[in-house]
């Protein structure tokens, strides 16, 4: 090239960038490039294809002498499949054309009938920005041998810019399509939903959050949000690291509407960047309904287990009278019929008596009745209880007592329960001829007692979630069982200020563990 030629690339060039960089939507930055690429290089037409990250044609211009025409997306395909800019599209290689009607990569269509347009010259390149393809660039021109390695030259370099340019344009689409399914989201959530800043104010509500407080937009926007939920900024100082580090949190707390009207919320809060800001967005779930229900359940199981414990009474103390009235004891029929009622009215009396028990530590009732307890004593009374389990499933129990074991203070009654539920499932959950083993030891402030197996075992990520209610892990395995008993463990063991967990290592067993303090009374 010749200085006059250098001079005149460089101003184009610099005239290509200067328009391109005028704006950053894509119907409007691909007409664009295309006719800037037909007009500098003197072609009769182009197509200039937008490709996605799937290197999928999104979008296309086609111009012919100076107008831009319309095009299908068939019309598209067919190009990037057959046609020239196919193979550019596979080869990732420009290709010049000296005459289209010898060579295989020139898609023939109707109006390339030899006879009526004749051979043509075509140059086609592709459109990069770094290493992404973004598009294919084809200008055509209608007479053989009319492009040459300068045209090639210039293309290329006008392609480089326009990369960027598309690139840009598409990254911009995407972006706002993505602001626009947001506004959907939260405009038609059903939930409330505000933004606030991190300072608690209110910039934006949707029209759910609108009608569960009562107020207008109008009223709710660069208001406080502590107006709606006074917890709000305590939590926040209480959460702001997490919530900083990306962790969505929750509480539960109370709603204040505009016509007075309190009511549960169970509120999710979030950071989110919005506009380029950060921001709070702040879910607001009405809960007066699960409120209303949890405690009609709690309710009516404190009515279902009182009225099941005066029947219970009645069946236990009956059994007391025929003991007395027939003799029991020698008396090979009667004997073991008679053990398994006492055994199993014992074993209801226990259950009712723990349900109870959960309802009445969850309201947070403290615990009265402490005695000075045996834990030695309660420990073989406790192992007694499942004796008739273990032994019809071979299995041996074996006891580890740091002797003298001073005497504890606690409601003995609801300790032992708590040994007797941890030997249960040890039991339940080992199987046949495993071995189980109980253990007590002791220093200045605690008592520790544990119960081990050698049963299934329970997974890491399980450990801490079943000492919550209604949690069962080997439900298929083991149908019958409420999920309550860990829980009832972990209430008893923490009224009288002590600690439960488990260590264990699935397939190898379980070992339940229970401290209290020595001085608890
Ligand atoms: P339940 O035994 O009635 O299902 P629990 O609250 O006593 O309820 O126990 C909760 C769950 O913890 C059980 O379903 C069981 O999957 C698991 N689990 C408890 N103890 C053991 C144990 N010793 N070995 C293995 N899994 C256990």
């Amino acid at each position: 090239m010749n200085n006059d030629a250098t001079r005149s690339s460089l101003e184009l060039l610099f005239n290509v960038s200067r328009e391109l960089a005028r704006s950053l939507d894509l119907p409007a930055v691909l007409p664009r490039v295309l006719t800037l690429s037909v007009e500098n290089v003197g072609a009769e037409r182009g197509t200039l294809i937008v490709l996605d990250e799937n290197e999928k044609p999104v979008d296309a211009a086609i111009v012919v002498e100076g107008q831009l025409i319309s095009h299908t997306s068939s019309q598209l395909q067919a190009t990037l499949d057959q046609g020239l800019a196919g193979w550019v599209l596979r080869q990732r290689e420009p290709a010049l054309l000296q005459d289209t009607s010898k060579d295989e990569r020139w898609l023939r269509r109707a109006d390339d009938d030899r006879l009526r347009t004749g051979p043509k010259s075509a140059i086609c390149i592709p459109v990069k920005a770094s290493e992404r393809l973004v598009g294919i660039l084809t200008l055509v021109h209608s007479t053989p041998n009319f492009f040459n390695s300068d045209h090639l030259d210039l293309l290329q370099a006008i392609a480089d810019q326009a990369g960027i340019a598309i690139y840009n344009a598409l990254l911009y689409e995407s972006l706002q399509s993505a602001t626009r399914r947001y506004r959907e989201l939260f405009e038609d959530n059903i939930n409330p939903l505000i933004i606030t800043t991190w300072e608690g104010k209110i910039l934006e509500a949707n029209y759910a959050a609108a009608s569960a407080t009562g107020y207008d937009l109008s009223e709710l926007v660069n208001q406080p949000f502590e107006m709606l939920e006074p917890l709000s900024p305590k939590k926040l100082r209480e959460f702001a690291a997490e919530l900083r580090a990306g962790a969505d949190v929750s509480y539960e707390s109370e709603l204040h509407g505009k016509d007075g009207r309190n009511y549960p919320a169970e509120i999710f809060v979030l950071c989110a960047n919005i506009g380029g800001q950060e921001c709070l967005q702040w879910t607001l779930r009405d809960i007066t309904e699960r409120r209303e229900l949890d405690h009609l359940r709690e309710d009516l199981s404190a009515m279902i287990y009182h009225d099941l414990r005066s029947p219970l009474s009645n069946i236990i103390s009956s059994l007391d009278m025929l003991k007395m009235l027939i003799p029991v004891d020698g008396n090979a029929a009667i004997q073991p019929v008679f053990k398994i009622a006492e055994r199993s009215t014992e074993r209801m009396q226990r259950l009712i008596d723990s349900l109870l028990d959960i309802n009445r530590l969850e309201a947070g009732q403290p615990i009265t009745n402490k005695k000075e307890t045996d834990v030695r004593e309660m420990v073989f009374e406790a192992i007694e209880v499942i004796e008739p389990t273990t032994e019809s499933k071979k299995q041996k129990i074996s006891v580890v007592l740091q002797e003298p074991i001073p005497p504890l203070i606690v409601d003995s009654d609801m300790i032992r329960r708590v040994l007797i539920n941890l030997l249960e499932n040890a039991a339940k959950y080992t199987p046949v001829d495993g071995t189980l083993s109980v253990g007590v030891s002791h220093d200045k402030t605690w008592i520790t007692i544990w119960v081990q197996d050698s049963g299934l075992g329970i997974p890491l990520e399980d450990q801490q979630h079943i000492f919550k209610k209604f949690i069962r892990l080997h439900s298929e395995r083991f149908p019958k069982g409420l999920g309550l008993g860990l829980a009832f463990c972990s209430l008893a063991v923490q009224a009288h200020g002590g600690r439960i967990w488990v260590e264990s290592q699935e397939g190898k067993g379980s070992r339940f563990i229970f401290r209290l303090p020595m001085n608890s009374g």
